[in-house]
């Protein structure tokens, strides 16, 4: 009997050192944990190609300006859009600098990857979990049975409620196609696609139930090939475009999908580290983000910076605008 009770109470000393100790009881959130300010806005800031390379100085400067940027704006969420890391030997070492200045802030944060993240030969899943695993991370693998690391989205709630308003869709925009014949860069897969369009139903469906409409961002690294259209026939809002729109070369539609289901109204994207326009086109706004990273290649005209998206809970609409450097690149 007293055998059975030191166990019982080792057992219990036990857990309680771990839920002491553990650092993952307190990061370890669940998606639903997003949630408007009590002024009904949420800030989200994009950082985009931030390339942390070999933790040099350059790559050190980014972080400096990553958190410069988080202590001015404070935003509720923080999303990454690929290349965070690049040419790396070692991606535990990079993605830990890429991504310290918004754990040190404890801010929540989600990511997907760009083309460069996996390259000098890491397994791409292994990169995007090793993300998934960081504290106050929201980033998921989503599902293992559909192409790509990080097909995922995220709900916010109201500030009065437990009700989702705003969706996030984050996907993988891949990197390379298996056949180079096929274009220089990778698509959204056709399975991708499928899998946004019904998680659209079922999110819109719910939204409907409760008597609401679904609006939703996504998020991914490498531009349509309607960002090209946009820019030439849609209505250009804002930004620069210094280079012609590296899209993938086969159009395997995404966008389609969204304009017909209605809920996505922007998309923001990196990849193109001197383009940070928008466009308005089939009513959806196609964005790029600003580009982050010292080591990413740039211009002259465009500082490093980030994007900071406001959305506001009570009009249904959202806000842009560019936060950059002070010092020139
Ligand atoms: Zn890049």
């Amino acid at each position: 009997m007293k055998k059975t009770l030191d166990l019982k109470l080792a057992v219990l000393f036990s857990l309680l050192a771990i839920s002491l100790n553990c650092p993952a009881s307190d990061t370890s959130l669940d998606q639903n944990e997003l949630k408007f300010s009590s002024k009904g806005k949420f800030k989200i800031v994009q950082f985009t190609d931030t390339h942390i390379e070999s933790c040099d100085d350059m790559d050190h400067q980014t972080a400096v300006l990553m958190g410069e940027i988080l202590d001015k704006e404070k935003p509720d969420l923080v999303i990454f859009t690929g290349d965070n890391i690049a040419c790396t030997k070692d991606y535990k070492t990079t993605s830990d600098l890429c991504f310290q200045p918004v754990i040190d802030r404890k801010i929540k944060w989600a990511a997907i990857l760009g083309n460069h993240d996996h390259e000098d030969g890491h397994d791409r899943k292994a990169v995007m979990q090793y993300l998934c695993d960081k504290p106050y991370s929201l980033a998921q693998m989503g599902p293992a049975d559909i192409n790509g690391y990080g097909n995922y989205y995220l709900q916010i709630t109201g500030n009065d409620s437990d009700k989702v308003q705003w969706v996030l869709y984050l996907l993988d925009s891949n990197s390379y196609p298996a056949n180079r014949a096929n274009g220089k860069y990778d698509w959204v897969h056709i399975d991708q696609v499928q899998w946004y369009n019904n998680k659209s139903k079922q999110l819109s469906e719910e939204a409907k139930q409760a008597g609401r409409e679904l609006r939703a961002l996504a998020f991914f690294h490498i531009p349509l090939p309607e960002y090209a259209i946009a820019f030439e026939n849609g209505e250009v809002l804002s930004g620069h475009k210094f280079e012609k729109e590296c899209s993938p070369t086969l159009n395997s539609g995404l966008f389609t999908a969204m304009v017909e289901r209605g809920d996505v109204k922007a998309t923001f994207v990196g990849h193109d580290h001197v383009n940070d326009y928008e466009a308005e086109y089939m009513g959806i706004r196609l964005c790029f983000g600003r580009s982050t990273g010292y080591h990413a290649y740039g211009i002259e005209k465009l500082n490093k910076g980030a994007k900071v998206i406001t959305i506001d809970q009570k009009t249904g609409k959202f806000e842009t605008r560019i936060v950059e450097a002070t010092t020139k690149n």
